[in-house]
């Protein structure tokens, strides 16, 4: 069992980190999308600055080669963003494919 106030300080020394070179995600957690946060994720830490700062659960875990694949997309999903602010429903198609995955993912790690 970790200490809280030093998992805390951690949670705060990474959230910092996170806010240095934040990454907008396409997809947002559950968290920040029930709060209508933007969700702000360094890719290092696999939780998005919201979540740490909150010292919550995020749900937006994922196998590292699927943060692989998401640090090579970066650059070309951040060029989609700017140009299709209107394909907001290709997102959401491609978040419940995500999540579907993720599902898989855990139901083969379990
Ligand atoms: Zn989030
Ligand atoms: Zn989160």
């Amino acid at each position: 069992m970790t200490r809280p106030e030093s998992s805390l300080i951690h949670a705060r020394c990474l959230a910092s980190r996170i806010r240095n070179e934040p990454c907008h995600m396409p997809l947002p957690c559950s968290h920040c999308r029930d709060n209508g946060r933007h969700c702000l994720v360094y890719l290092s830490s696999r939780r998005c600055s919201e979540c740490i700062d909150r010292n919550v659960k995020c749900d937006l875990v994922m196998t590292q080669p699927e943060w692989n694949r998401l640090d090579r997309d970066k650059e070309c999903l951040r060029c989609q963003l700017e140009k299709a602010q209107d394909d907001l429903l290709d997102y959401r198609r491609r978040e419940e494919e995500l999540r579907a995955r993720e599902h898989q993912i855990r139901h083969e790690l379990a």
